[in-house]
């Protein structure tokens, strides 16, 4: 296949032969048009322009003679002298431009006549001026008759004949140019026409071999077009047909092979994501626990086969469009604030759990909410992890029973020893000696500390258990916290140590028991003595905030390391190198139960060497059914659908 150049090349070619074949017969016609001129000038008016000189040059040779017989000799003979040389000149010329058709002959009768005209007035003016003979000569004499002695012809007659002559040969010449310029107007024309007719094919087939280039280098140049739209628009099967191999099939190859190029790449881009796909949807479907991810519309995503069993949800893989998840209420609002704050929702407590029925039996769930977003922050949907702590809890329950069990049944002994030392050490059962007495003391120390820890237990398992039903009423915050700093002031004072009560008046009053509330409050008042120096401070503080009046309880303390902070709240937790001898890690989480006991929160935040604050927000009262808030924290809600 030619080359698009060739191609242009050769649809160019033609029009140039016609341009040339045009232009060749346009310089012909002109060429042959002005030869004709050329030969009309030439060979007639030339001949015309001799008869007329010769005309007028014999004019005036003639009128000479009548010029001589009036007596004026010189100025006639110098008119003859001057004006025959003109004569023969024109004479001559015309005797060497004879081009017509009997133009010869003519011509020779001129010469004929001419030389007889020459002698006789050569004859005329050999004669004297005065000569009688002269008006003879001119005028010529008649013979027998009366008749012109054509022997004898003047002047005047042979006159007449050169002028009949000249003047034939002057028509012969004016009737052939006039043919002759007809013939060239003719030839003329119909060159005109021609060149239009060779014009007008000569455009019109150059308009056409136009076309034809025109539309042989813009179809294909269309497909690839079309072909590079339709890729542009997703479809990388489309492949351009290579028609041919010039510039434009060229243009189509690289096509394909980008295309070819994208297909692969689009290949090795689908393969890695679907095995990137795969590789997490593995993953999650080893958890066995439920885990599902879900979309800002709540739409499942991706659920592992846990899930699917307990939900009865499905990943939205392979199918078109998945179905929208109906979360527990307990996880509405929490997977609300996961996807539209991008708070994760991490709850430790078994008071979080989420129960379900499985295969009739009730299973306890500890949601994870993590929000999942892109690199630039934007919120594409959330992973749901449900940590099955069944057994966990069950074993918890276990454990707590079985502490308040042994704690129940070591209480009794150990009050009884209690008792027993307190008397030894009264001595009215009998005197001590000194080593006696201090090995008593210690024991009686250990007795009381078991006995408290024993107490904290049992408080803890009552609570947890949620055996004893809270007497709510409404109670001033600033009373509550009068009457906490009350009970510590003596041991505060002993150690120097300021308690401050610091309540604005006016504030609502909260549904709270008053003496369960009082025990959360002197915890966290033995706390912040404990853990202040002398010279610091306690302040005891209250603010309404909403539908909740938040407690504060304030120290200018040691402080808590933040690695420690998320733990001060469990049970036996203590802070390493930190916390007093004769704790049991177990006050803070007496607090937090009595605290959510009354359907409030409680917060810690504090700064190492600056001090601790706890927050704790309680209900406003509003009416007596208030009583019923939630009675025994440790009960999970159970979801509706499950
Ligand atoms: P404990 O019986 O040891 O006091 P808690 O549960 O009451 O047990 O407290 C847990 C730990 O938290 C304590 O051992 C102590 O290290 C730390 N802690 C509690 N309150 C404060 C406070 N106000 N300032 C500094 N540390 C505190």
């Amino acid at each position: 296949m030619l080359s698009l150049r060739y191609r242009i090349a050769l649809t160019l070619l033609p029009q140039l032969a016609l341009l040339a074949v045009l232009g060749g017969a346009g310089v012909f016609i002109l060429h042959n048009l002005s030869q004709r001129i050329d030969r009309i000038l030439r060979e007639n008016y030339d001949s015309v322009l001799f008869m007329q000189h010769l005309d007028e040059a014999l004019e005036r040779i003639d009128s000479s003679f009548p010029f001589a017989l009036a007596g004026r000799e010189n100025e006639a003979r110098k008119q003859y002298e001057v004006n025959w040389p003109i004569y023969e000149d024109n004479l001559r010329k015309e005797e060497n431009n004879i081009t017509l058709p009997g133009e010869g002959e003519a011509v020779r009768e001129l010469r004929d006549l001419s030389n007889k005209y020459r002698a006789k007035a050569e004859g005329f003016y050999k004669r004297p001026p005065a000569d009688a003979q002269r008006p003879n000569d001119y005028f010529g004499s008649d013979g027998e008759h009366g008749k012109a002695d054509p022997n004898n012809e003047g002047l005047l007659g042979l006159f007449k004949r050169i002028k009949g002559v000249s003047g034939k040969i002057l028509a012969i010449n004016q009737t052939n140019m006039e043919q002759e310029s007809k013939d060239a107007r003719e030839t003329a024309r119909i060159s005109v026409i021609g060149f239009g007719i060779g014009l007008g094919i000569a455009t019109v087939l150059s308009v056409l071999l136009a076309w034809q280039t025109t539309r042989a280098i813009l179809q294909p140049v269309r497909e690839v077009t079309e072909s590079a739209l339709a890729i542009g628009r997703g479809n990388l099967d489309q492949v351009v047909p290579v028609q041919s191999h010039d510039e434009v099939g060229q243009l189509a190859d690289a096509f394909n092979t980008m295309a070819r190029q994208l297909r692969h790449y689009r290949q090795t881009d689908y393969s890695r994501l679907l095995r990137a796909q795969r590789t997490s949807q593995a993953t999650i479907d080893s958890f066995p626990d439920p885990v599902l991810v879900i979309d800002l519309e709540d739409h499942v995503e991706m659920a592992n086969p846990a899930a699917q069993r307990l939900l009865g949800v499905a990943g939205s893989e392979g199918t078109a469009a998945a179905l929208a998840w109906r979360p527990p209420e307990a996880l509405r609002e929490p997977l609300r604030a996961a996807i539209q704050d991008q708070r994760p929702y991490l709850p430790e407590g078994f008071e979080r759990v989420v129960s379900f029925t499985v295969e009739a039996r009730e299973e306890a769930f500890l949601p994870r909410i993590l929000p999942i977003s892109d690199p630039y922050g934007n919120t594409l949907g959330a992973a749901v992890l449900l940590e099955n702590v069944t057994r966990f809890r069950l074993l918890d329950q276990i454990k707590s029973d079985l502490v308040a069990t042994v704690s129940h049944e070591v209480k009794t002994p150990l009050t009884s020893i209690r008792l027993a030392l307190h008397f030894l050490l009264e001595e009215t059962i009998g005197p001590l000696n000194p080593k006696q007495l201090e090995m008593l003391v210690d024991a009686r120390d250990n007795a009381e500390r078991l006995l408290g820890m024993v107490n904290r237990l049992l408080d803890l398992a009552r609570l947890e258990g949620g055996q004893s039903p809270l007497d709510l009423k409404p109670e001033e915050p600033a009373t509550l916290l009068l009457a906490a700093a009350d009970t510590i002031r003596p041991r505060a004072e002993a150690k120097e140590v300021t308690v401050k009560v610091d309540v604005p008046p006016d504030l609502p009053p909260v549904s709270v028991d008053a003496g369960r509330f009082g025990h959360a409050l002197n915890n966290l008042l033995d706390n912040a003595l404990t853990y202040t120096d002398p010279g610091g401070q306690v302040t005891l503080t209250a603010a309404a905030t909403g539908d909740t009046v938040t407690l504060t309880v304030a120290d200018t303390g040691l402080g808590i390391p933040p690695e420690h902070l998320p733990h001060v709240f469990d049970k036996f937790f203590r802070i390493p190198g930190q916390s007093s001898e004769t704790g049991t890690g177990l006050g803070l989480a007496i607090v937090r139960e009595i605290v959510t006991s009354h359907g409030g929160t409680i917060t810690c935040t504090s700064t190492v060497g600056a001090g601790t604050v706890f927050n704790i927000a309680l209900p406003i009262w509003s009416n007596p059914t208030t009583a019923a808030a939630t009675p025994n924290p440790g009960i999970s809600p159970t979801p509706g659908g499950a």
